[in-house]
């Protein structure tokens, strides 16, 4: 998968791809991530790439001419019912609060994709006429960050575990929380009993059903407990996960 992020801070998204897993993926070439520099594209003297609100009021808000550039830079083209289907381009994201709210299935969904262009605003955010060039808009949450870099750092890493190969074990991916709605299990390893706190004596047992089953439950007990609103939301039945 190609990402390509649009920042007019470069710089925050270095390091937290340089390490790990992602910077693994990148470097046996199952992710290619470009971080391109807004300010680059700007025709200004000075590289600005914000100015006042219209209409007054506080903060600045980030200019549509360079943001534009640099996605028709990557083949990004503003949106018409012509070229919809018939031209081969990146899905453009606004890491946005009002957007759709970041969770496992959109993430499922864009791990999906060959190529994504991920737009971060700043400031007040973006030039609003931006719209007419994003695909959709995608919040981590009810909150507000000073820009989109964090959100979209988010965003990468999220979708880029679902990629196959960039996790070594599926199998880790799949018992995750949330992949199959639920929470899950708790993890325990050496030593075995450290002082009064023991390890479950079952998984010490080398017996694998039960072991299975054991983590199953563990996995349902606690989503009951600690997001009941998932249970429901997936109609999870306490027979089925507890059998
Ligand atoms: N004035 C905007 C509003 O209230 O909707 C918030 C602007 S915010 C200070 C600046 C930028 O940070 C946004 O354009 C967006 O790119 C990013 N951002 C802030 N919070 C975010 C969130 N929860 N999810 C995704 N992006 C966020």
């Amino acid at each position: 998968m190609r990402i390509d992020v649009l920042t007019i801070f470069p710089k925050m998204l270095e390091s937290p791809f340089s390490e790990s897993l992602i910077a693994r993926a990148i470097k046996n070439k199952i992710i290619e991530l470009n971080i391109i520099d807004i300010r680059s594209f700007s025709k200004d003297r000075h590289k600005k790439v914000d100015d006042n609100p219209f209409g007054g009021g506080a903060g600045m808000v980030l200019k549509l001419e360079p943001i534009v550039s640099a996605l028709k830079s990557i083949g990004v083209r503003k949106k018409n019912k012509f070229y919809k289907n018939s031209y081969k381009k990146p899905l453009v994201i606004y890491m946005s609060p009002q957007g759709k709210t970041l969770n496992a299935s959109i993430i499922k969904n864009l791990s999906k994709f060959n190529h994504l262009a991920i737009v971060c605003g700043h400031y007040e955010g973006i030039d609003e006429r931006i719209m007419n060039f994003i695909d959709t808009e995608i919040s981590i949450g009810d909150y507000v960050l000073t820009g989109g870099e964090i959100p979209a750092m988010v965003l990468i890493d999220s979708v880029a575990r679902m990629i196959p190969g960039v996790v070594k074990e599926r199998e880790s991916i799949i018992n995750d929380s949330f992949y199959n709605g639920l929470l899950d299990y708790p993890h325990y390893t050496r030593p075995a009993v450290l002082g009064k706190l023991k390890t479950p004596a079952v998984l010490l047992s080398g017996d694998h059903k039960k072991i299975e089953k054991w983590r199953k439950q563990q996995s349902f007990i606690r989503t009951r407990k600690r997001r009941p609103d998932l249970i429901k939301k997936y109609n999870l039945e306490i027979k089925e996960l507890t059998k």
